[in-house]
């Protein structure tokens, strides 16, 4: 590739490209800061031939790696025999059978049917219509309430803006809606709220187990045992959103089972594909599906075009069958472990790093002006941070809602030479900054 061509497609991108989640403005300034066009195991390569570690795998999701060619192949076999058929109604599809079946299979518990959907605020918007439609059904119709945690990210269809805690995702565009409700992530918060606003008022609560875009905020210890009890003491159901923790990205296939609880719902997207093609989906209980199933009448009027998308379904079955067969699960505890040593000895050598936290293969640390007192730095630094490392050679991603983090999420694949290259690059970009 040459600058010419990253010059040409530079300027395009600027005129045509509207970038999701960016700055318009900057793009206008500045125009992309890299045009990927290759990408192999942990590595991405830009139109400069640039090769970068792609320490988010991309946006927390390319769990199998960049590159792979049986997921290629995957998607070529079902494209060649049936690119796409409808699931409404009564019409069914192979791949869509074979990958519900599946996903029963290596769910925990009971989680033992699937709604599929094209992503992971589709997942979680659906989620939330299947938990009022619900409570029709169950003749109890005021239970309309969703109840989720500050700090959280839950998507951006409207629903599930609505359900995000991050409050600058709500505010942008006016999605505070009525019956959405937050709380810190307290046991004694929560059961105050359902109190006061009358448990039959309430149609779920819906979080994630470790919160990905709030920061890598791991949840206090035995919060979510304590939580379940409420809900199921007040008929709450509980919805747990595993569409970045899911498939291995913790060293369990999902991160519900280091809680030993059992959700009614679980959402799913990102990794059950690893990014090869768009999915996601919501996993039901057999209570709840029994319940659908002998109190449903009419319709269920709730899908989308790509529900079960068939080339989607076979390429999940595929990188399924690549996190099995190449013990990725088990890499992602192992790595995580050699990702947080490295972030403790950032932590323990830069006075500016404090609060290194990781869970499987998610990281987190905070930049702090002031260790002792944590006061942090009155221009947020992490961002300069990143800039610097994607100079080195390291993809990150900085989180500045409320704190100055950066956040980690390699690809499960990682090795530990890759590891102490993302800990030395970020060594060297604190060390250029600070
Ligand atoms: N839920 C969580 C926890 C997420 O991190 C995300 C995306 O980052 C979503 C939902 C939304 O998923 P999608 O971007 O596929 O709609």
């Amino acid at each position: 590739m040459t600058t010419l061509l990253t010059t040409e497609l530079s300027e395009l991108d600027k005129k045509h490209f509207i970038h999701p989640t960016s700055s318009i403005a900057q793009q206008q300034a500045e125009g992309p800061s890299h045009i990927f066009t290759e990408g192999k195991g942990v590595y991405l390569t830009d139109t400069n031939g640039h090769k970068v570690i792609d320490g988010m795998s991309s946006l927390w999701n390319v769990n199998i790696g960049h590159g792979v060619k049986e997921m290629a192949e995957a998607a070529y076999e079902q494209m060649s025999k049936l690119a796409f058929t409808s699931n409404f109604s009564t019409f069914s599809n192979e791949p869509a059978i074979r990958l519900a079946e599946k996903l029963s299979k290596i769910l925990p518990g009971d989680l033992n049917a699937v709604f599929f959907t094209s992503g992971g605020s589709e997942s979680n918007d659906t989620a939330f219509k299947l938990a009022r439609h619900y409570w029709i059904l169950k003749d109890q119709p005021e239970r309309q309430k969703i109840i989720s945690r500050k700090m959280s990210y839950h998507g951006v269809a409207m629903g599930a803006t609505s359900a995000t805690g991050l409050k600058p995702f709500r505010d942008f565009t006016n999605a505070n809606a009525p019956h959405f409700h937050y709380v810190n992530s307290s046991v004694e918060e929560f059961r105050t709220l359902v109190e006061k606003e009358g448990p039959e008022t309430i149609a779920a609560f819906i979080a994630e187990i470790v919160q990905g875009a709030g920061g890598v905020n791991l949840p206090p210890e035995g919060y979510f045992k304590e939580i379940r009890k409420i809900c199921d003491e007040y008929g709450i159901l509980m919805i747990i959103d595993e569409v970045i923790t899911g498939f291995g990205r913790t060293g369990k296939y999902f991160a519900i089972e280091h809680e030993e609880i059992q959700p009614d719902m679980l959402c799913f997207a990102k990794g059950v594909t690893s990014g090869y093609a768009q999915l996601g989906g919501v996993a039901l209980n057999d209570r709840l599906h029994n319940d659908f199933k002998t109190l449903s009448k009419g319709t269920l009027l709730h899908g989308y075009t790509y529900s079960g998308h068939p080339v989607a379904c076979n390429v999940a079955l595929k990188n399924i069958e690549i996190i099995e067969r190449n013990g990725l699960i088990e890499n992602a505890k192992k790595m995580g472990e050699e990702l947080y040593k490295g972030l403790k000895y950032l932590e323990e050598k830069h006075e500016i790093v404090t609060n290194a936290r990781g869970f499987g293969l998610l990281g987190g640390i905070d930049i702090v002006k002031d260790s002792q007192s944590g006061e942090r730095f009155a221009e947020y630094l992490s961002p300069l941070i990143v800039k610097e490392a994607a100079k080195l050679g390291l993809i990150l991603r900085t989180v500045t809602y409320d704190h100055d983090s950066i956040v980690f999420s390699p690809p499960l694949i990682i090795n530990k030479a890759e590891v102490e290259q993302m800990v030395n690059i970020l060594d060297q970009a604190i060390s250029n900054v600070k």
